[in-house]
């Protein structure tokens, strides 16, 4: 007896995004997002992430003072 009509299943992946279990096949060509919609969100949350650090009071602190303890 054989098997051969049988497809491998595809590798399953979690959308960085949603979460969204997808398979990792043609169906999804933004993989490992689930749609262009979720590749989209996670730059647009990870470009503010980078704002927000550079922007941050505590890291001019730090950035400040290491500059004064090199002079
Ligand atoms: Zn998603």
């Amino acid at each position: 007896m054989t098997n051969d009509s049988i497809k491998k299943p595809a590798l399953t992946v979690d959308c960085p995004n949603c979460q969204q279990s997808i398979e990792w096949t043609d169906q999804y060509p933004e993989r490992p997002f689930c749609s262009t919609r979720c590749k989209n969100n996670d730059f647009i949350d990870w470009a503010n992430e980078e704002q927000r650090i550079a922007g941050s009071p505590n890291y001019d602190d730090i950035f400040s003072e290491s500059n004064l303890s090199d002079n």
